[in-house]
Formats: structure tokens, sequence, C-alpha cells
């Protein structure tokens, strides 16, 4: 059993003024009422809060594979996997293995180093759109980032989002969207001027837009999966394509989610729908922070030293991160790809007939090896507005009374599911006795 409190976990971990003194065994919910007199809510990831499920979250001592292990010793199977970051599953060896390599060799200079060089290289080999990549930090900086290149690149000012797209905490980008209409300039949350979504343009998704050329960009989840998983009706992605042609608009693919977790080449690949930028985060960084933009070299080098955009970062490109996401991009060869859309396709029927066969109206979508869950009695997501009709309480139930069973499930009814290479036969075996039992748990409201 691991716990935070072992003496030779706890002094390597740097920690022996913090937890281990006198903590004893402590408990999930003593560490996080303690964190909550240290950190808003608690966490630093507002869902983590398990808000949106009801109860308090498990804290986390360690996780290894497809498991992750509470601090008092209680193991879950995973399926959140850092939001899918983790695809190899938690502490693989080979990513553990490079960071240890690469943290001795220092682990920030303020000067390039060869490793990010090569992660930008391996990432033009998987996704020819990507004739150029630029590192920084997270997703949201990605995102944030490509929205400026866009902007000063056609010197228009214009960005177009979907409806239940999501492309992190970017001011410009947290936009309130109308039911199935096109709306301009909501802010999203409470924070954002109106003058930073002034020139956000919210319409529903899976629907082509009509363009004009005030338009500078056009930012989507190519599969959308911050809304349940979403998968792109035919001619969508191709059609926006057509209309930033026709108006000269630079097509951002979020890829987030999608790039590594749908095959090498992401899901421009699948779709056969080429962007002119693409955002990255998530799977590129081996579960370390990072995030990228990559795209067409001449828009690229609008970048700064080369062009106007500006763009820096302290730890940009950072020796530890590209050392982690190498280690990752070498392992997910096409084949991984073929076993992990085969846990995806076993995770999503066995929660199909758990739900089923315990009289629970649901559905897990699945994209590759992108996996939804809905709850309720509609039909195929195609939107917004088609997600929120799942049942937020019904998810809840079973989210808890999986958690029970020993299964993580994401604590909120919108977040996708994530197998990854630590879900072996085995575990997919327990996830599906886990999932019959509370499914009928689930069923009584
Ligand atoms: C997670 C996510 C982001 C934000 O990435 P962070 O690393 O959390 O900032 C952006 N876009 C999409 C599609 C995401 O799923």
């Amino acid at each position: 059993m691991i716990h935070p409190c072992d003496p030779q976990r706890c002094e390597s971990a740097g920690c022996t003024a913090t937890l281990c003194v006198g903590a004893g065994l402590p408990s999930n919910d003593e560490i996080f009422e303690r964190s909550s007199r240290a950190i808003p809510g608690g966490v630093n990831s507002s869902i983590r809060a398990f808000r949106s499920v009801g109860g308090r979250p498990y804290v986390v001592a360690a996780a290894s594979g497809a498991h992750i292990t509470d601090v008092e010793g209680r193991r879950y199977i995973d399926l959140v996997q850092s939001y899918g970051a983790v695809i190899l599953g938690h502490a693989h060896p080979a990513v553990t293995q490079a960071v240890r390599a690469a943290a001795v060799d220092g682990t920030s200079y303020g000067a390039p180093p060869p490793r990010e060089m090569k992660l930008a290289e391996a990432i033009r080999e998987r996704v020819p759109s990507c004739e150029r990549a630029r590192f920084m930090n997270s997703g949201t900086e990605a995102t944030s980032t490509a929205v400026r290149l866009a902007r000063g690149y056609t010197g228009r000012d214009r960005v177009v989002i979907f409806h239940g797209n999501f492309h992190g905490a970017t001011d410009a980008l947290l936009a309130a969207g109308g039911s199935g209409v096109a709306t301009l300039g909501l802010p999203g949350t409470a924070g954002v001027p109106a003058g930073a979504v002034g020139e956000t343009m919210v319409v529903p998704y899976n629907v082509v837009p009509q363009l004009d050329e005030a338009v500078a960009a056009v930012i989507v989840e190519p599969v959308a999966a911050n809304m349940g998983v979403v998968e792109p009706v035919p001619g969508f992605l191709e059609g926006l394509r057509e209309e930033c042609d026709r108006v000269g608009a630079v097509l951002i693919f979020d890829e987030v989610i999608s790039g590594f977790r749908l095959g090498p080449g992401g899901a421009q690949e699948r779709y056969g729908v080429k962007p002119d930028l693409t955002t990255f985060g998530k799977v590129i960084g081996g579960g370390l922070p990072i995030g990228a933009v990559g795209g067409h070299q001449t828009i690229m080098e609008t970048l700064s030293p080369l062009g106007p955009v500006f763009h820096a970062g302290t730890l940009a490109g950072n020796p530890i991160a590209t050392a982690a996401g190498l280690a990752a991009l070498n392992l997910l060869k096409p084949e991984v790809y073929t076993e992990l859309e085969q846990r995806a396709s076993e995770l999503s029927s066995l929660l199909d007939d758990a739900c089923n066969s315990a009289g629970v109206p649901a559905h897990f979508p699945r994209v590759g090896t992108l996996v939804g869950a809905y709850f309720g009695e509609g039909g195929p997501v195609r939107n917004f507005d088609d997600a929120t009709t799942t049942d937020e309480a019904a998810y809840a139930r079973f989210f808890h009374a999986m958690l029970n069973e020993g299964v993580a499930m994401a604590p909120g009814a919108y977040e996708a599911l994530f197998v990854g290479l630590g879900h072996d036969d085995s575990v997919m075996t327990e996830v599906a006795s886990a999932a019959q039992r509370a499914a009928v748990t689930a069923a009584q409201p």
C-alpha cells in the first residue's frame, strides 16, 4: 500500500516539512480540507472539486498503469488518465526513464536545447500540416497563441468558435454561446471583459457557418470531446476548410485532446482535412506540462522573432516535458492505436451493456480511441443543445456507484472517458463487472 507518509518516499519528494510532520495516515477528507484552506476550492483545476457530481475528491498518492491509489491506500481503475494526457498509462517506464535522464542535465535553460527540435520534427513527421511547431506550457497557451497568430497573420480580429467546444482558459475563447444561433461577444465567465470577446462569434457545432472577410480564424475541435464525444458530421470539417479558403481565414484545429490520441496524425488524418494551424497539448507532453502550435510555414513564421506576432515563454520547450513527450510519441506506433481503439470499443460496449441490462437509458459514443457518456433517452448528440439534454443527475449516480466499485471516471457529465496502454484484458474485465453492479445501483434515483 502506498501513502504519502512513507518516510522514504516522502524524503525523496522533499515533503518532510509538510505532510509528513506528524500527519500519520491522512484521509482524503483531511487533505482536501487542508488544501481548501490554502488553495481556492482545494483544487488547481475546477472540475477536480467534484462540484458537478457532489461529494469530495479522492486525493491521489500515486498512480501506475491503469491504476491510481488515493492517500488512504484505496486503488481505483482510472478512466481519467489525466484527461487523456497519459496515453501510455501512469508512470510508464519509458516516460519515467526519460524524465529521470533529462532531469540530471538541468530542468530549464533559457537557451535552446536539441530535444525541442526533435519533438518538433517528430510532430511534423506524423502531422504533415505542421511544417513548423512552437512549444509552450499548456493547451490554453497553445490556443491563445494560435488565435493571436491568426489575427496577426490576417490583420483581422474576428474569431469564430463553436458552442460547446472547449479551448482552455483563454479570455478570447471563453465566450458564451446562444442556443442554436450565432452570438457575438458575450463573456462566458466573470472576469472576461466584453472587449475580450467582442470579436468572438459563437456558432452551433456541426453546421458550417457562412463567413465574411472580417474573420481571422475559425477554431474547432475536429472531434468534440468536451461535450461528451461528438463526431463531426460528414462535410462539416470539409465545409470549414472551404469557407476559410473562400474568405482567407485561418482554419485552426484544436487537437489538444484528439492529437496523437485518434492516431499518429490526429483528427486531420482521420478525416482528411488539413488545417492551417493545429494546437496540441495533453499527449505530446507524456503527462508533463506542454502545449504546441504547429502549422503552415508561412503562417508560423509570422511569429517572433521572424515576424511581428509576439510569443515567448520562460519554460517553453522545457527539457523535461519535451523528453517525456518524445518518449511517448516514439512508443505510439500504429499498432498501439489499434490496441487502444480495441480497448475503447470494449469500454463503450461494456458500459452500454451494463446500462441496458439495468434499465438505465444511456449510450457511450465512440470515435476512434475516444469514448463519451450520454445518459438519457436522447438520440445521437450532434451539438451542444443535444449534449445538454444528458441527465447529469444520472451521470452523478453512475459516477459515484462506479467509484464505489473502484473505477474512477471524470467528475463531470461532459468529459470523455480515457483508456491507455495500462487497460489490459484483466482491467477491462474488472471494469465490466464494476459497471454491471454500478448500473444497478444507479438505476435507483
Ligand atoms: C484540455 C484542452 C485544452 C486546454 O489545455 P490545457 O493544457 O488544460 O490548458 C484546450 N483545448 C482542448 C480541446 C482541450 O481538451
